[in-house]
């Protein structure tokens, strides 16, 4: 069909995306560089809206302008983080009260695993939501003194 030729002809292409300027084919929903949304549709249908709302995470960790954007990363990943760590705590705890694994646990292995399994998810989503903090957290840092510096340097 002309999916090929739609993308040849740069020039052509009448939509522009809102994000970073590349030229889309009407009826396109994601913008085919960089993938934000760039239709209503994009954002009704049910993969779309995965898909936006995966693009609006993945922006607001990279570039979290706004105070808000940096609230509301906390509020939606600080509760899983601070459970994790309490799990975690009470689990170094525990392993090192007790002699091993959970109480009433048959026999050994059966203990290994149910440790093994509790340490990956736990420390996993631990890693996963501390990661997305930091990473937001660090970058609204930057974007605010980059923008300080920049009006400090207009002043003078
Ligand atoms: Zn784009």
């Amino acid at each position: 069909m002309s999916g090929n030729t739609a993308l040849e002809a740069d020039d052509d292409l009448p939509v522009v995306c809102p994000h970073c300027l590349t030229s889309n084919a009407i009826g396109q929903h994601f913008c085919r560089r960089c993938g934000t949304p760039l239709t209503g549709l994009a954002v009704t249908d049910p993969l779309g809206q995965v898909y936006s709302e995966g693009d609006a995470l993945r922006k607001a960790i990279d570039k979290p302008d706004r105070p808000l954007i940096l609230v509301g990363m906390w509020l939606m990943w600080g509760p899983t983080f601070l459970a994790c760590l309490v799990l975690i705590g009470w689990f170094v705890v525990a392993v090192s009260t007790e002699p091993f694994g959970p109480p009433g646990a048959p026999n050994v292995w059966e203990a290994v695993g149910l440790v093994a399994l509790f340490v990956l998810f736990v420390v996993g989503l631990a890693v996963i939501s501390g990661t997305m903090l930091f990473r937001t957290t660090r970058n609204y840092a930057r974007l605010r003194r980059a923008r300080r510096d920049k009006s400090r340097r207009q002043r003078g």
